[in-house]
This record gives structure tokens, C-alpha cells and sequence, in this order.
């Protein structure tokens, strides 16, 4: 068994906070050594947990249209990691899904990643990613932040969690679209080896 393979069984027989969870443990990440983009969610809905795959469902159809990652090259983890705060679904209160857990990140992330050389770019979606990653050069919003998104570059890039929410958000953020998104995907293009297509956009 090779160092991903290790770690993949380890993540599945994790229960860490099996206790504060509404169902029994079922981490959802996808990992592959040569990967070169990681997306760093936030924590599996309930769709995602009864399916077991990331992002599928419609905030990963947003995701998708947002980076212009099609499904195969997005569940291909020999090129893109997809690695959430919280790897297993943490129930819902009021109507909206719990933070994740605030265990799992500092017990997994800095581990996976030192298993995956290649990482180009990592995108930090919402600000469970950000508040973790960013740390103090986070700006004070979220949209703060995002709109910043050239101070975090090349390496990373802040998103907003492209959840139902994201529509209203754009809708009042039309700079997202204008400006954010052509980056962005220019950004996972050259992550992934393809030629910019804007190339005005700072690396
Ligand atoms: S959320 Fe993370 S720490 Fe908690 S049981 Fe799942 S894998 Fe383990």
C-alpha cells in the first residue's frame, strides 16, 4: 500500500468527533499524488454524504461553471484534490448546514498535503477555507477578501462558497463575474499545464 493509499484508509476509519456528528463517520475527500489544483470546501451536504462523491450536487455544478472544470477532469484526483474543512457531513440546525468540525482540518490537511508535491493552486471556498489558510491576511468580508484575490496569487485563490447564496452575492458583486472568474480560470488552465487565455491576468 503506497503513503495515499495509507492515508485514504486512515481517513475512512477516522470517527475523531463521531460523537457531535448526526450520522456515523463518512469522510468525503478525493486525493492523488500528482494532483495539481486542491479545492478546499467546506464540508459535505447531506446529498454528498448519501452519494459519497464530492461536489455533486449544485453547488459543485456551480463550482464547475465557475473554474470551467468539466466533471471528468474535476473527479480525476491524478489532477485535482478535493479536500473540505470538514470531511464528513456535520448536520444542520435552523435550516442551514453546520460549520465543520473543527477537528478535522488540523488532523488531516497539513498530513495530505505533504503527500501532494504538485499542488499549483489551492482554492479556498468560503470562509472556513479562508479563515484557516489565510489566517490575518484575510481581509474584514468575505467579499473583501475575494475582491483582494490578486494579493493571495499565485499559489492561492479565495472564492465564495458557491452555494444558492452565490446567485444574490453576484447579482450585488458584478465585478465577480467581470474580473474574478476570467482569473480564476485562467488560473486552473496554467495550474493544469494549458496555455492563459487572458493573458493580461497576473500570474
Ligand atoms: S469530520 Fe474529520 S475528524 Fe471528524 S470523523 Fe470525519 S474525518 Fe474524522
Amino acid at each position: 500500500m503506497d503513503a495515499i493509499e495509507e492515508i485514504r484508509s486512515e481517513i475512512r476509519h477516522c470517527t475523531v468527533c463521531a460523537g457531535h456528528l448526526p450520522h456515523p463517520p463518512r469522510p468525503v475527500v478525493q486525493i492523488g499524488a500528482p494532483a495539481r489544483i486542491m479545492i478546499v470546501g467546506q464540508a459535505p451536504g447531506s446529498k454528498v454524504h448519501e452519494s459519497g462523491v464530492p461536489w455533486n450536487d449544485q453547488s459543485g455544478d456551480r463550482l464547475r461553471d465557475w473554474t470551467g472544470l468539466g466533471k471528468p477532469t474535476f473527479y480525476d484526483p491524478e489532477q485535482i484534490a478535493l479536500m473540505p474543512m470538514g470531511f464528513c457531513y456535520p448536520g444542520a440546525a435552523n435550516g442551514a448546514d453546520l460549520p465543520p468540525r473543527p477537528e478535522c482540518a488540523p488532523l488531516w490537511h497539513a498530513r495530505v498535503l505533504a503527500l501532494l508535491p504538485d499542488i499549483q493552486l489551492t482554492l479556498l471556498v468560503g470562509i472556513h477555507a479562508q479563515d484557516y489558510y489565510l489566517r490575518k491576511t484575510a481581509k474584514a468580508t468575505m467579499t473583501e477578501t475575494v475582491r483582494g484575490f490578486t494579493a493571495y496569487g499565485p499559489a492561492l485563490f479565495p472564492l465564495p462558497h458557491p452555494s444558492w447564496r452565490s446567485t444574490g452575492w453576484m447579482r450585488r458583486n458584478p465585478w465577480f463575474e467581470t474580473e474574478v472568474l476570467p482569473a480564476l480560470r485562467d488560473q486552473v488552465r496554467a495550474a493544469l499545464g494549458f496555455p492563459r487565455i487572458n493573458p493580461r491576468i497576473p500570474p
